[in-house]
């Protein structure tokens, strides 16, 4: 048997009630599990990074295996938008908090069992701090500060990295875990690429139920650690792609050069990438929500550009917002007045960043990007225009 990442003497204090031995009945019938198995997921402290596509059906299935404690790290609210992927939530959820109605999923799923929320955005200065309280960290982020962060810090701490990403069809998932042997994160991408020049879920798509299969490889990567059972996707990334239905396996090769698991490392604490990323980029001219309204209300001359695309367009606007989708407006300068303030806006921010970039590069000077996009106009100006 492969070693647990539970130690025995955990193991063996952690007792099974009657109810939990028929709960896991199904568990304790398999020679590669019984009542030790059983002990040791109760023993298990299991971070889920998330609640969200991925989380979702991790923490579903840890739960429902008899995983002791979960804890979840979120800081947002259930919107609508999340629940085509996020099925920890349902349509009642929708402007709660993502962790209280996580929690009262996984409880009715298994009340056996503890969860810890963990209620804010996960970050350099908390990360190893939470991170240290859990066995195994599930990372179900969406985002690649968030990714290296997790990243560096299960290598610090010397904790099992269960990785996933899910991207339109396409998802991959592995562990990192130099300490157990094979790379990081970072042996693979030393570096996280700018922060605007990868689109995110939110803009790109993913299939619903994609996550779900992604999320559940996590799951199993995470149990098999704490049973110590089986072979670990240590060193093996696993690609699924959902059109050709097709698996496919890559080795991965630790790199002795690796800034923070290699011979001679040089990043030793957290950074929190999303402000080193962004120091990286030049910065673009913005303009608040709320300065936005200021003018518009005193009749300055502004026009409001709508980077987004047309279904976006349909599902909300600001009045008076005219369409180029980002595709489009390297084509359509044209259309663009060169005497007034121009103000490009998208969903939250990144879309418009870039169009901006582009349209000072074609010499528009007189040029601002609306800080937070349509969703911080609805959040901050009115409240009727729809977030997605
Ligand atoms: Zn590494």
């Amino acid at each position: 048997m492969k070693a647990s990442v539970i130690d025995e003497k955990r193991a063996r204090a952690a007792q099974l009630g009657t109810g939990e031995l028929q709960r896991y009945s199904r568990h304790l019938y398999m020679p590669e599990v019984t009542l030790d198995g059983q002990r040791r997921l109760k023993a298990a402290r299991v971070l889920c990074i998330g609640a969200g596509g991925l989380g979702s059906p991790a923490a579903l299935y840890l739960a429902a295996a008899g995983v002791g404690t979960i804890g979840i790290v979120d800081f947002d609210d259930v919107e609508l938008s999340n629940l085509q992927r996020q099925i920890l939530h349902g349509t009642k959820d929708i402007g709660r908090s993502k962790l209280e109605s996580a929690r009262d999923r996984l409880c009715d799923v298994n009340p056996e069992i503890e969860i810890e929320l963990h209620n804010c955005r996960f970050s350099s200065q908390n990360a190893s701090q939470i991170v240290s309280a859990y066995d195994v960290v599930v990372d179900g982020s969406d985002n690649f500060a968030t990714r290296y962060l997790s990243n560096d810090v299960c290598v610090f701490a010397r904790k099992a990295n269960v990785y996933g990403s899910v991207f339109r069809f396409e998802g991959q998932a592995t562990v990192f875990a130099p300490h157990l042997g094979g790379p990081c994160y970072r042996c693979l991408f030393p570096e996280p690429p700018p922060p605007d020049s990868v689109p995110n879920c939110a803009q790109a798509g993913v299939l619903g139920v994609l996550p779900g299969i992604i999320g559940m490889l996590q799951a199993i990567e995470a149990i098999k650690l704490i049973i110590g059972i089986g072979e670990p996707l240590i060193g093996r990334l696993l690609h699924f792609d959902a059109l050709k239905v097709k698996f496919r396996e890559l080795n991965l090769w630790p790199d002795s050069h690796c800034p923070v698991c290699g011979e001679n490392p040089t990043i030793f604490s957290p950074i929190d990438y999303e402000q080193f990323c962004g120091a990286r980029e030049e910065a673009v001219p913005a303009i608040s929500a709320r300065e936005l309204k200021r003018k518009i209300d005193a009749c300055e001359p502004c026009e409001l550009i709508d980077v987004r695309e047309v279904f976006e367009y349909e599902i909300a606007r600001i009045n008076g917002a005219k369409l180029i989708p980002l595709g489009e407006i390297a084509d359509r300068t044209d259309e663009l007045p060169r005497e007034r303030m121009i103000v490009v806006h998208c969903h939250s921010g990144q879309r418009s960043a870039q169009a901006v970039r582009l349209l000072r590069q074609r010499g528009f000077a007189n040029i601002y990007n609306l800080e937070g996009g349509i969703d911080a106009w609805s959040d901050q100006i009115d409240p009727s225009v729809p977030k997605y």
